[in-house]
């Protein structure tokens, strides 16, 4: 069999993987094996790539073990840090794992457009076009995905905004589409210079570009910059002549593009809306004053008022996943589900630091998928509940985002909690959420605050329960 027909096969093959992976992705149940499926497509294409080297052409030749020796270093160094960050990585800085990852993929079409425009390996307008463009939106999405990493990571605090910057970040873009045309109507024979302006605008792009969004609006920029890449990617793919590039990048970039739409619907906001303003800027002031106070309450009291429920729903949250509290709050309720009580679970779907978050950190713990819901298909049930517990969750609970006009979350959709006959709210403190707004449902008169850990909380809770059955 000759080379050319086995490295078609293999992407032939590779493809199917990824295809087949991100449909087995679609359900907790065969996410895992998802994973595995679709990366081992990413295994068989790096591998088909080497069988180029069978059938390189007379002036490359002397070149092919230098060549080959640098791929290997660079799969080694990749894989290394790979395997290493993503094995000590916590679930709650995984969208920073997502952003960085996602700026690499970015750069190495930047790249592979830079070797092609660069070497003047590109002809036809067609393939110049398509280069041009991936080497664009790679560039973007690199520099794009270092900021958001550094915003999510907490080391870029600055949220850079003057009057100016939509007339600036314009300018960039003409200057960009300038370049790009001038590089096609040469037919890709331009002096060095022009490649290397193209491409540093483009960096400075995507850094203008992601500057001025606040840290709240991060993952969805993360899942554009995501789709970006997958764009870039497939365009690349196509000037290469490589299907399995294309075929990847495509997937990437619509899944990207979906995933992006859903964040920005569960928000109640236009992708053009989290670009172009500045979520949750306004901070306090123009809120208006929260009526009432907070109430305290004892966690075993909580604990045995559940007990004695009918119908208790969760909210978990971001805090539940920084608590790891997981795992006892599953205990607690198979303590609840053996004392008679229906128990459910209420998943926002921006819950957490990440789409999916939530479910993946109760399936983790086990707990069955046929109790946890999505937020549509459980909200009207709230209002039957006896108790809804909300567990770590601040913002998709706040009812501002239902009546306050002012509230830099109106019109997200939110759990509706706070038509529970009781609700318990386990946080530490008084701290806020994601977007630094205060919550009005801490001080319903509804409402009881359970002060602490999430996962202490949840042992004297459970640990309350036992003692009761213990009593009796
Ligand atoms: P929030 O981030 O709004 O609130 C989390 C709450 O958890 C805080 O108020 C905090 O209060 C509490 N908390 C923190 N640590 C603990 C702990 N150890 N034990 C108990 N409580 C704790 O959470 P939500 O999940 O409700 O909202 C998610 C927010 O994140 C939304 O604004 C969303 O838009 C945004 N977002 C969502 C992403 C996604 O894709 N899911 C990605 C990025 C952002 P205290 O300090 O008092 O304990």
């Amino acid at each position: 069999m000759n080379a050319a027909l086995l490295i078609d096969a293999s992407y032939f093959i590779a493809a199917f993987l990824f295809i087949y992976g991100l449909k087995r992705m679609s359900s907790p149940v065969t996410a895992r094996s998802g994973i595995v499926v679709a990366g081992s497509g990413m295994v068989l294409a790096v591998l088909a790539s080497f069988l180029y080297t069978l059938d390189v052409n007379p002036a490359a030749q002397p070149h092919l073990t230098t060549n080959i020796s640098l791929a290997v270093i660079a799969l080694v160094l990749g894989l290394g840090w790979a395997w290493r960050s993503g094995k000590k990585v916590a679930m709650t800085e995984m969208p920073q794992m997502v952003a960085l990852y996602n700026g690499m993929g970015g750069g190495a079409a930047a790249a592979i457009a830079a070797i092609e425009l660069i070497g003047y390996k590109t002809h036809g307008s067609i393939s110049l076009t398509l280069a041009i463009l991936g080497g664009v939106i790679g560039a973007v999405s690199l520099s794009g995905s270092l900021i958001a990493w550094a915003k999510l990571d907490g080391r870029i605090s600055k949220t850079l905004r003057f009057s100016g910057l939509q007339a600036v970040n314009g300018s960039l873009l003409l200057i960009l589409l300038a370049l790009g045309a001038y590089m096609v109507s040469q037919g890709g024979a331009v002096a060095m210079t022009v490649f290397i302006a193209f491409f540093v605008v483009a960096l400075i792009y995507g850094v203008m570009m992601t500057m001025p969004i606040g840290g709240a609006d991060m993952p969805v920029v993360i899942s554009l910059y995501n789709a970006f890449t997958g764009l870039a990617v497939g365009f690349e793919g196509y000037v290469l002549n490589n299907p399995a590039l294309m075929i990847a990048g495509m997937v990437v970039g619509s899944a990207g593009s979906l995933l992006t739409l859903l964040m920005a619907k569960a928000m109640n906001r236009s992708v053009a809306n989290v670009l172009f303003s500045n979520f949750g800027a306004n901070g306090d002031e123009e809120q208006g004053e929260i009526a009432g106070s907070q109430k305290p309450v004892d966690a075993a009291d909580a604990g045995i008022n559940m007990r004695y429920a009918s119908k208790v729903i969760i909210a978990p949250g971001y805090g539940l996943a920084v608590a790891q509290a997981q795992h006892k709050l599953y205990e607690l309720v198979k303590l609840l589900q053996d004392a008679g009580v229906d128990v459910k679970f209420a998943i926002h779907p921006v819950a957490g630091r990440m789409p999916g978050h939530m479910n993946v950190l109760l399936a983790e713990a086990g707990v069955p998928y046929d109790i946890i819901f999505d937020m549509e298909d459980i909200n009207a049930e709230f209002k039957e509940a006896d108790v809804a517990i909300v567990i770590g969750a601040n913002d998709t609970v706040n009812p501002a985002a239902r009546s306050n006009k002012s509230s830099p979350i109106y019109g997200m959709p939110i759990l509706n909690v706070d038509q529970a006959k009781q609700v318990y709210v386990v946080k530490r403190g008084q701290g806020k959420g994601y977007s630094g707004v205060e919550n009005a449902l801490f001080y319903a008169d509804n409402t009881q605050m359970v002060y602490g850990d999430a996962q202490k909380v949840m042992v004297a809770m459970v640990q309350a329960i036992k003692s009761l059955g213990e009593s009796h």
